[in-house]
C-alpha cells in the first residue's frame, strides 16, 4: 500500500506539522511507504486559470498538476492533514483540489451522470480546529464538514473516506491535552 500525505498549514512550528511528523513516523514504524506533499513548501499556486480547465483532459496539462495527478495515481492511500479554517480547507488546499482533481482526472461526464474516476482509493482526513467539540456537535459543523469533504468532494471522485479526525480546540486546550493527542495520533491504524 502507498501513502500520500496531503498537508497544508504554513508555519513549520505548528501544531498541524506535529501532526505531520507523528503520522509520517507511525507510517514507517508500520513499515508503509509514503510520499508528502507540503503545499505551502511547494509554493503551490491555487488559482484554477482559464488555461487549466481548456487544457484538462487534453495531453496538454500544465506541469505542476501532471506532477500531482501522478502521485495521486500512484497513492493507494490519501491523509489529509489541514487546520479548519473558515468552517472550510485552508485556500491553498481548496486550490490543489481545484486544480488537481479535474474533470477527466478525478471524474467524467459520462451518458448515466458523472462518474468518479478515483475508486480503489482511500481517504484519511485529519482537522485541527479553534472552536471546541461541544459547539461543532450543538451547531452541526461537525457533520456538514465531514458530509461535504466525504461526499461533496472526495466520494464526488469516488474516493473512500475511511476516517476523518477532529483535534479541537487545539490553540486553547493545555499541553499536556495536545500531547495526548498526538499520541492518539501514533496510535492511528494505517
Ligand atoms: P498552532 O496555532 O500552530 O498551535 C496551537 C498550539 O499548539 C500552540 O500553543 C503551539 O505552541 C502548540 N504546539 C505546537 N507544536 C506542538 C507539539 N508538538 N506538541 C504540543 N503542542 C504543540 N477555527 C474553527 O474552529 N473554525 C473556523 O472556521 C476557523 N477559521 C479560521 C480561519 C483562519 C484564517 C485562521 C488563521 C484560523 C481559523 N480557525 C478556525 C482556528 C484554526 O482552526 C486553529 O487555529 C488551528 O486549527 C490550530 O492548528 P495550528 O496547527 O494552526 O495550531
Amino acid at each position: 500500500m502507498k501513502y500520500l500525505i496531503i498537508y497544508a498549514h504554513p508555519n513549520p512550528l505548528s501544531f498541524n506539522n506535529a501532526i505531520r511528523e507523528h503520522v509520517e513516523e507511525a507510517l514507517k514504524k508500520q513499515g508503509k511507504q509514503c510520499s508528502v506533499r507540503d503545499l505551502y513548501l511547494l509554493k503551490w499556486n491555487p488559482v484554477l486559470g482559464g488555461d487549466d480547465l481548456s487544457l484538462a483532459g487534453v495531453e496538454k496539462t500544465p506541469a505542476d498538476i501532471k506532477t500531482e495527478q501522478q502521485y495521486i495515481k500512484e497513492a493507494d492511500v490519501l491523509i489529509v492533514i489541514h487546520p479548519i479554517w473558515w468552517f472550510g480547507m485552508p485556500a491553498v488546499l481548496k486550490g490543489y483540489i481545484d486544480r488537481v482533481f479535474s474533470s477527466g482526472f478525478a471524474y467524467e461526464y459520462a451518458a448515466e451522470g458523472i462518474k468518479g474516476l478515483l475508486s480503489g482509493k482511500k481517504v484519511m482526513i485529519i482537522n485541527t480546529t479553534g472552536g471546541p467539540k461541544e459547539s461543532y456537535e450543538k451547531f452541526g459543523f461537525k457533520d456538514a464538514l465531514s458530509k461535504v469533504f466525504k461526499d461533496g468532494t472526495y466520494g464526488f471522485c469516488a474516493m473512500e473516506v475511511i476516517n476523518h479526525e477532529f483535534l479541537f480546540a487545539v490553540p486553547t486546550i493545555s499541553q499536556e491535552a495536545r500531547e495526548e493527542m498526538l499520541a492518539q495520533i501514533d496510535k492511528l491504524e494505517f
